[in-house]
């Protein structure tokens, strides 16, 4: 390895708003790295033998901390991604996270080693137990940089780990906020790590934690499982989508419309759960589609001021490339926008009104491959089988959403998708609720739930105590007296 991660270090950190280069990337040399990791080694065993309920107390003091530094987090956010409503949000999110994980073991002994489970052979029991993974790596990427940077980072923590996290190089600057969160809760800042940097740090901590957890596209992640399986790591993979609404006939229009809208421009449709596909029931493709364009025509942008509109800026300028190429390919095969339609250059900042399209087919690239942006696609259905179809009809599985005339018909079209979570009449649900367990479906990722009670275990090796309580049979004697 080179003395320094030289590519990383010659990045910039970009205002999402102006464009503008604010300031270089700052990663760690191989050496500071290697020595951030063993002081985060040197510490895990303390942190482990503080046990569940001094875990959960630590953990509660940081969301204090974080209470305590709101306003400051708020505006690294907002640096970070140019927008203030899901600035806000993720904070919100990261802290009743905090406390839900902190509940879920706070009255929880490690193991269950005090129970005995009975055998088929009645003088031996097993006792069993979990231990932590020492040292697991978050990397993550650049759309919600808070939430998503410790969305795995407090349930490791709860499970007993310590924890490097590197967030996005395209979103650095909450960490300056979250390092003085975390440095008032010393027992926390002895496990918790936080490193700036690229592909190359991302890569040199793949190799030198004992598990994974990354959160960013399907490429990436295809590259750091590969590299996770030569070093012989776990890696809980967490990758993009293609998630598909369907509003089956006799639904509420209007809100399904609202719904829909809000899953597909939240974060400028930034959003790994974000509905990029729409499928309506052909005999109200009209009524809807003319709903929802209403709606979406009143969605503005937060600019020139944060708080004109309700729509912030594409946060990395490749991702603009990205829904430009989408759009061009539709217009070219014949697509038809009904409103917003381009990605526009303001102030420097690259920005995406709601967009949605129609005249669209699965040969198009906007159906198929993921956006990334706040555009809605419609295409109508003849019937449940039909829309099923289309639904599946990708390499994607994250999640997904179904409207209908009641919850009965919704969920039994809900059943036959592949997507690790159905929001049912409303979409996006993941985004607020964590306690179901889910998996992602196809490419979008690989591993155990990060939601719900596996969040925890995931991160924890069982192990089995084999007690014999009675006479040691010898089988060499046996033989002896023969
Ligand atoms: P990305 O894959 O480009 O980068 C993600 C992270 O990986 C970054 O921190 C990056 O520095 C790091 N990285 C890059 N190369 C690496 C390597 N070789 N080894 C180790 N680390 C490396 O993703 P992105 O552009 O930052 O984020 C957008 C993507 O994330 C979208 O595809 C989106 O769908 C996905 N995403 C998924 C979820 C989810 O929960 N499933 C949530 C949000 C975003």
């Amino acid at each position: 390895m080179s003395a320094v991660f030289a590519r990383d270090a010659a990045l910039r950190v970009r205002d999402p708003r102006t464009g503008a280069d604010v300031r270089a990337l700052a990663p760690p040399t191989p050496e500071e790295l290697d020595a951030e990791l063993a002081r985060l080694r040197a510490a895990q065993p303390a942190w482990e033998a503080l046990g569940p309920a001094g875990r959960a107390e630590a953990l509660r003091a940081w969301a204090q901390e974080l209470g305590a530094i709101q306003g400051e987090m708020v505006e690294a956010l907002i640096a970070d991604t140019g927008r203030r409503t899901e600035s806000v949000m993720e904070l919100q999110v990261l802290q009743s996270g905090i406390a839900r994980w902190a509940a879920a073991i706070g009255g929880r002994a490690d193991d269950d080693a005090g129970a005995d489970t009975t055998t088929s052979l009645p003088w031996i029991a097993v006792r069993s137990g979990a231990r932590p993974y020492p040292l697991v790596a978050v990397i993550s990427p650049w759309n919600f940089p808070l939430l998503l940077g410790t969305i795995d980072l407090v349930p490791a923590l709860a499970a007993g780990c310590a924890v490097v996290l590197k967030p996005s190089e395209v979103t650095p600057r909450f960490l300056a906020p979250l390092r003085r969160s975390l440095a008032a809760v010393p027992e926390l800042a002895a496990v918790v790590g936080l490193v700036e940097g690229a592909a190359e740090v991302g890569a040199a901590l793949v190799d030198r934690v004992d598990a994974v957890c990354f959160t960013g596209s399907v490429p990436t992640g295809r590259a750091v499982a590969e590299q996770a399986a030569r070093a012989f790591v776990p890696v809980h993979l967490e990758l993009g989508g293609k998630d598909p609404a369907i509003v089956l006939q006799g639904a509420d229009l209007g809100r399904a419309a609202s719904a829909i809208l809000w899953g597909a421009t939240a974060n400028a449709g930034q959003s790994c759960l974000s509905i990029e596909r729409v499928y309506v029931h052909r005999k109200v493709f009209d009524e809807f589609t003319g709903l929802l364009s209403d709606r979406a025509a009143k969605v503005g942008l937060a600019w020139p001021d944060l708080d004109a509109g309700q729509l912030g800026p594409i946060i990395d300028p490749a991702q603009a490339g990205v829904i430009r190429a989408h759009l061009e390919d539709a217009y070219a095969q014949g697509a038809t926008a009904l409103t917003g339609g381009e990605v526009e250059e303001l102030g420097g900042g690259l920005w995406c009104r709601p967009t949605v399209l129609t005249a669209v087919h699965h040969g198009m690239r906007v159906m198929t491959e993921e956006t990334f942006g706040p555009v809605l696609p419609l295409m109508p259905f003849r019937d449940a089988d039909d829309a099923v179809r289309l639904a599946n009809d990708t390499d994607y599985g994250l999640s997904a959403a179904v409207f209908g005339p009641d919850e009965h018909t919704a969920m039994a079209v809900a059943r036959r998708l592949e997507a690790g979570a159905v929001s049912i009449d409303d979409a996006g649900l993941t985004a607020f609720v964590h306690e179901g367990e889910k998996q992602s479906f196809g490419r979008s990722g690989l591993g155990a739930s990060r939601m719900g009670p596996a969040s925890i275990r995931r991160f924890l090796r069982r192990q089995a105590f084999l007690v014999n309580r009675g006479p040691v049979d010898d089988p060499w004697w046996w033989d002896a007296g023969d």
